[in-house]
């Protein structure tokens, strides 16, 4: 095989298995430069090959020592340069998934010269015989078939255009893709760390769905997808449901929530929490009946739990003034009006015997007999010991009445609800 052909065909090769392991080999241009330079490693036995004559000295030391595809085309090299090259990473490169691009990229090459009329003697140096594929040598590659290797170039070029989404989702995202349902949609997005997007096209009877959204939660059943700063709800297990595709993606988004704590909010704090949020865990305590809408419905309680919701609100509940008693206002007003006009009669009844006595007075000093004047005396004393026994009925009953009424007729203003709780919420940006 030409330098291009273990270019093209390893970038190939290593694309499609590391897609098997989610590796996408496009993702980093040092995954590229990975690829490209063990692809061709191998040929550093040859003096001639681009590596070869990178590394020189240690072309010409292997070429010496062994000679062209011998122990650099051999199980033992791929191996040990794989352990190498492991070892290098886990130090000095620090890239994930490096070692497992290496090892493909290795291991292609030796595929590539596998198909050559010359083959590769894998189990060098224990076995010397070449290994090749396929066991005809009138298929395979001739050195100087230059149409064949331009052939090949050819179809290993298309393949990477046209495998770019088996190695930007992996191959699994791409087999669940193949099924276009949303059990598989559901187990894309239980699989993967970020969000995943979906691509769907479905029919509910007469009207065509289509778009892009970013899966905020699926089940084999549901889902619920977020496109365009609004939540969708899609079911599948309903009447008039076609599905056209469905087709996912990965995103660089990664499913990270939020908590939040609160003690005694009011119900606008309350909502501000919940509204545009997808909302994986509640739990709200309200101090007295509340009322939250849940999946469209209303629902009253004051303890509130629920899982992977959205459009949640909660409602103020009816609290009017409570409204005074109208008839114990009445019953306490008659009451002193009662009172009040005792205390008035006896007052009344006082001020009356103290003229009489003011007037008997008067009449003794006019008295125009000794018997008259005794007479007027024996009353003037007895209206006196009555007017000295008097006692003015006491109005502290009254007062404390009148203080019952003024209380009674203020209408008592009710504390608004308070709510306290954990509100774990999806941040999707
Ligand atoms: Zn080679």
């Amino acid at each position: 095989m030409t330098t291009p052909n273990h270019l093209a065909g390893g970038l190939v090769f290593t694309g499609i298995c590391a897609s098997l392991w989610n590796v996408n080999v496009f993702q980093a241009p040092a995954y590229l430069v990975i690829t490209a330079v063990a692809s061709l490693l191998p040929d550093i036995d040859h003096t001639r090959s681009i590596i070869g004559k990178l590394c020189y000295p240690i072309a010409r030391m292997i070429a010496k020592k062994y000679s062209h595809r011998t122990i650099t085309h051999s199980l033992l090299f791929l191996l040990a340069s794989t352990l190498a090259f492991h070892l290098a990473n886990r130090y000095f490169i620090h890239l994930p998934s490096a070692t497992l691009i290496f090892f493909f990229s290795v291991l292609s090459h030796f595929i590539l010269d596998m198909v050559t009329i010359q083959g590769i003697p894998f189990f060098y140096p224990f076995i010397k015989n070449p290994c090749v594929i396929p066991a005809k040598p009138e298929y395979r590659f001739k050195a100087t078939d230059i149409k064949a290797e331009g052939i090949a170039f050819f179809v290993f070029t298309l393949m990477l255009f046209t495998f770019q989404d088996l190695f930007a989702n992996g191959f699994w995202m791409q087999l669940n893709n193949a099924f276009s349902d949303l059990k598989h949609v559901a187990a894309e997005f239980r699989n993967n760390q970020n969000f995943i997007q979906l691509e769907y096209d479905y029919s509910h009877f007469q009207e065509r769905n289509q778009g892009t959204a970013i899966v905020v939660t699926a089940s084999d059943k549901n889902a619920v997808l977020y496109q365009d700063g609004t939540f969708i709800s899609l079911a599948t297990d309903v009447d008039g449901i076609t599905i056209h595709d469905f087709k996912v993606s990965k995103t660089q988004i990664p499913k990270e929530t939020q908590i939040v704590n609160f003690e005694n909010i009011k119900i606008d704090s309350l909502n501000s929490i919940l509204n545009g949020h997808f909302i994986t865990n509640a739990v709200i305590f309200a101090s007295e009946n509340a009322t939250a809408i849940i999946d469209g419905k209303p629902s009253a309680n004051t303890y509130f739990s629920f899982q992977n919701q959205y459009g949640i609100i909660f409602q103020e509940t009816d609290k009017q003034a409570t409204r005074p008693n109208q008839l114990e206002i009445l019953r306490l007003q008659r009451e002193i009006e009662i009172e009040e006009n005792q205390i008035q009669q006896e007052n009344k009844k006082y001020e009356n015997m103290k003229t009489e006595l003011q007037n008997l007075q008067q009449n003794l000093k006019n008295a125009k007999n000794p018997y008259q004047e005794d007479h007027l005396r024996n009353q003037i004393i007895n209206l006196a010991k009555q007017l000295d026994s008097y006692r003015p009925k006491s109005n502290t009953q009254l007062l404390k009445q009148k203080e019952k009424l003024a209380q009674l007729s203020k209408p008592t203003v009710p504390n608004p609800t308070h709510y306290t709780g954990q509100i774990t919420f999806l941040i999707i940006q």
